[in-house]
C-alpha cells in the first residue's frame, strides 16, 4: 500500500495535492519515445508521470514511436522499448496491445511520411515555407561567436528570401510569427516564450530528408487528439514553437502541458544514454522488480518520499 503523499517534494515544485487538482479529466496523453537507444530511468520517470496522470484522471496513453530520424533509429531499440514497457506492466491503448508481442508499435512516424508532407503543404498555404541549404556548421559560422551558454543556435534567415525550391537535398523551414507565446504549465505555472527569437525559422525537414521532431510531434499530437502532453522539463523550450506550429496547422487549441522534473545523474546532468545512465535492462538484470524500478523513478522525480515499490497499475495513486 502506498501511503498518501503529504510531504513537500523539493523536486516537484508544488504540493502533489495541488498538482492533482489541476489535472484535466479523461485526458488523452502519449508516451512518445524515440527508438534511438534503450530505455533508462529517465524514460521510466516519464512513463510514471504519463501513466500516473492518465490513470488518476481516467485517461488513456497513446504509445507512439518517434522514429523520424531514420539514421539513428533501430528496430531492435523499438522491440526493447516495447518489451520494457510490457515488463513494467504499463497498459497501452487497444490499437497498440498486439505491439508488445510483435515488437512493432501501431503508431510509428516512419510509417506516415505522407502525413508530414501534407502538413507542410498546408503550412505553405498559411505561412512562408522555404527551401534551405544551411547546415548547422554554416549557421554556427554565420552566428560568429555563437550562442551564449544555455541559448540555442538561432537560424539567421540566410535562405529565407532566396526562393529555393523544396527539392530533395535541401532543408525546409517555416517562418514563425514574431510574437510571445504564453501557456500554462500544470506544474510550473505561467510560461512565456518567444520562438522566433529562440530558434528563428523552424526546420521541418532536414537536408537528408528526415521530417523533424517538431513537425512530426505536432502533426501526430493533432492526429491522435492529444489534449495533455506530459514530458520532462528538458523539452520545455520547444513548447512555444510547437504551439505556433499547431496554430498554423489549424488545431482548435493547444493541449495542456505538464513538464515534470528530470532525474539528474551524479554530476548534476540530465540522465541520458550518453551520460552513462543504466538501462532498464541492466536494472532488471541486477534483480530489481518492475515495481521497484517504478518506485525509484517516482521517488527521484519528487512523487514519493522514499523509493518504495509501486506497481504499474497503481501509478494513479501518486496523483490523487
Ligand atoms: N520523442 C521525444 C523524446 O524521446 C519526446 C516527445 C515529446 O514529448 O516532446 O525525447
Amino acid at each position: 500500500m502506498v501511503p498518501p503523499i503529504r510531504i513537500w517534494c523539493a523536486g516537484l515544485g508544488l504540493r502533489p495535492m495541488e498538482l492533482a487538482r489541476r489535472l484535466p479529466d479523461r485526458p488523452t496523453t502519449r508516451f512518445a519515445p524515440s527508438p534511438t537507444g534503450f530505455l533508462h530511468l529517465g524514460h521510466v520517470a516519464n512513463a510514471v508521470w504519463t501513466w500516473g496522470v492518465a490513470q488518476a484522471r481516467g485517461g488513456r496513453v497513446v504509445l507512439r514511436m518517434e522514429d523520424h530520424d531514420r539514421g539513428r533509429c533501430r528496430p531492435e531499440y523499438e522491440r526493447s522499448i516495447l518489451h520494457d514497457l510490457d515488463w513494467l506492466g504499463l497498459e497501452v491503448e487497444p490499437e497498440n496491445r498486439r505491439s508488445f508481442e510483435g515488437g512493432r508499435s501501431a503508431w510509428r512516424q516512419s510509417d506516415t511520411p505522407e502525413r508530414y508532407r501534407d502538413a507542410v503543404a498546408r503550412l505553405a498555404r498559411v505561412a512562408t515555407v522555404f527551401g534551405c541549404e544551411c547546415s548547422r556548421r554554416s549557421m554556427a559560422a554565420a552566428a560568429g561567436a555563437g550562442p551564449e551558454p544555455g541559448e540555442e543556435l538561432r537560424y539567421p534567415g540566410t535562405c529565407r528570401d532566396k526562393g529555393l525550391e523544396l527539392v530533395d537535398g535541401r532543408g525546409i523551414r517555416v517562418v514563425l510569427a514574431d510574437r510571445v507565446v504564453g501557456f500554462e504549465d500544470l506544474r510550473l505555472g505561467t510560461m512565456s516564450q518567444h520562438p522566433a527569437r529562440q530558434c528563428g525559422d523552424l526546420l521541418l525537414r532536414d537536408q537528408t530528408g528526415n521530417w523533424t521532431y517538431q513537425l512530426c510531434l505536432v502533426v501526430d499530437d493533432l492526429f491522435h487528439g492529444i489534449d495533455l502532453v506530459v514530458r520532462g522539463e528538458d523539452i520545455l523550450a520547444s513548447t512555444g514553437r510547437q504551439i505556433l506550429l499547431g496554430e498554423m496547422l489549424g488545431w482548435s487549441g493547444p493541449p495542456r502541458y505538464l513538464h515534470h522534473p528530470l532525474i539528474m545523474g551524479d554530476a548534476g546532468v540530465k540522465l541520458s544514454k550518453r551520460a552513462g545512465s543504466a538501462t532498464l535492462a541492466s536494472l532488471r538484470e541486477a534483480g530489481l522488480t518492475p515495481a521497484e524500478v517504478l518506485g525509484m523513478a517516482a521517488h527521484r522525480t519528487g512523487l514519493l518520499a522514499a523509493a518504495e515499490p509501486i506497481a504499474g497499475h497503481r501509478l494513479g495513486e501518486l496523483f490523487r
